[in-house]
């Protein structure tokens, strides 16, 4: 008997392939031609059911900020506001006949290394669910020389998006390291500053918004690459950058005197060193060598300030990942309870302070104490409590080589040099 498909009704002699149910028949064009429409109309559910932001009123940003990042609380706040304002102006779109545009308002984090910077804008895109990237700057060249161009930058948010142009449309950029591209002095040199003001150009270019012809899976351009295109009006770029030097600057604009940064008349209070990047200014940034145009699309300007002792202990055991409740966690996995004398935990802080890598110097001596305990422990039968105190902290300090994190110090090596010399 001759069989048709339920659908076209072709025979079966003209179809290379019938599938048959218990109610009816499918060829295999018309399967083909049934999943693509199933393809179509899930593209069009992505584009018109992209999730909202998980939009948070300013203050309820901050208070879930505090359970992660320590200190920097006027950086925690100046993002909140800027990230509800951000989101909401998203929201609620200018009509042509507004006259009242809200305008996207970039934001520059400056301060040392190890202070927070990435962590605190990492935090708040995993909070908001919104796509997020980090790209370091000092990789970013002109279009056409060796490193990467600045569209790469958009090729890691719609990475980081799925590859969906919507979703990465309304995405954070954290661009780091953002004062090694600064200029190189004043004078132009005949060679080009491939990596230094051109890049500031491109960048701006991302910055103010505009459509960016992405290669989608990163690289360089080539002529014949398939690219997708990204408007960058709604994202939302946060810069980072350590900006060596900038607090003199700082103190010299606010009348201090540049060496202790002690104000000379009595009408403004003492102003800590410690505090001095509090007052980082858009036009201490421009002294340092951003272009001005770059710097206007930046305009909220945050210092982190340099963390304490007392800062670094808190980020030991506070926050909600912290490190001593993750060591805590493994050995409680072996049925192990560790604990950590308060002794020890001074020591910690006082060595990373002398490591002069902020936070970042607290993992790796946190693992030079832990990594024969965490070799030995699993294996020891009846260890049940495990007290790490402040002479066996010490112990296996000296036996690993700490010192060789330390970052160069420009200061004291320029000085050594000159002796030398
Ligand atoms: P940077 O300022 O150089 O961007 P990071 O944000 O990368 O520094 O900090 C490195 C790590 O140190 C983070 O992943 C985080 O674990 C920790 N850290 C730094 N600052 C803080 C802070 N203020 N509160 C809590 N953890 C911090």
């Amino acid at each position: 008997m001759k069989t048709h498909c339920s659908f076209c009704k072709k025979a079966s002699e003209i179809v290379s392939m019938m599938v048959t149910g218990p109610e009816g028949r499918i060829c295999d064009q018309c399967v083909t031609q049934a999943a693509q429409i199933i393809q179509l109309q899930k593209e069009d559910n992505i584009i018109n059911d992209i999730k909202p932001v998980n939009l948070l009123r300013p203050q309820e940003i901050k208070a879930h900020l505090d359970e992660y990042v320590i200190g920097q609380e006027e950086a925690k706040k100046a993002l909140s506001i800027a990230v509800y304002n951000h989101y909401k102006r998203l929201s609620h779109p200018a009509n042509i006949e507004d006259d009242v545009v809200i305008e996207k308002s970039n934001i520059l984090l400056v301060g040392e290394t190890g202070t927070g910077k990435t962590y605190l804008v990492r935090t708040l895109a995993q909070m908001l669910e919104v796509p997020f990237c980090i790209v370091d700057a000092t990789v970013l060249t002109e279009a056409g020389y060796v490193g990467e161009d600045v569209e790469s930058i958009i090729s890691r948010l719609l990475h980081a998006a799925n590859y969906e142009v919507t979703a990465a449309e309304r995405g954070i950029v954290y661009v780091d390291e953002i004062d090694k591209i600064a200029r190189k002095g004043d004078n132009p040199s005949i060679t080009r500053d491939v990596s230094g003001e051109g890049v500031q150009q491109s960048l701006l270019k991302l910055l103010e918004g505009s459509i960016v012809n992405a290669p989608p899976h990163g690289g360089r351009k080539h002529p014949d690459q398939k690219l997708t295109a990204v408007n960058t009006e709604k994202i939302l770029f946060i810069c980072g950058g350590a900006f060596d030097g900038i607090a003199r600057t700082i103190g010299n604009r606010i009348n201090f005197n540049s060496i202790g940064f002690e104000f000379c008349a009595k009408r403004t209070p003492k102003i800590d060193d410690k505090d001095i990047l509090k007052y980082v200014s858009s036009s201490d940034i421009k002294g340092y060598g951003l272009i001005p145009e770059l710097v206007g699309r930046l305009p909220i300007v945050r210092g982190f300030e340099p963390l304490t002792k007392s800062d670094l202990r808190r980020i030991l055991t506070e926050p909600k990942n912290a490190l001593i409740k993750q060591y805590t966690k493994l050995f409680a996995i072996d049925g192990i309870t560790l604990t950590f004398t308060e002794e020890t935990l001074d020591l910690i802080a006082e060595q990373a302070i002398s490591l002069k890598l902020g936070a970042r110097g607290l993992r790796s001596i946190c693992e030079s104490i832990m990594s024969e305990v965490m070799y030995t422990a699993p294996s020891l039968k009846d260890q049940q409590n495990l007290i790490i105190d402040k002479d066996y902290a010490l112990d296996q300090l000296a036996r690993t080589q700490l010192e060789l994190l330390k970052p160069v110090d420009k200061s004291s090596q320029a000085s050594e040099l000159k002796k030398m010399a």
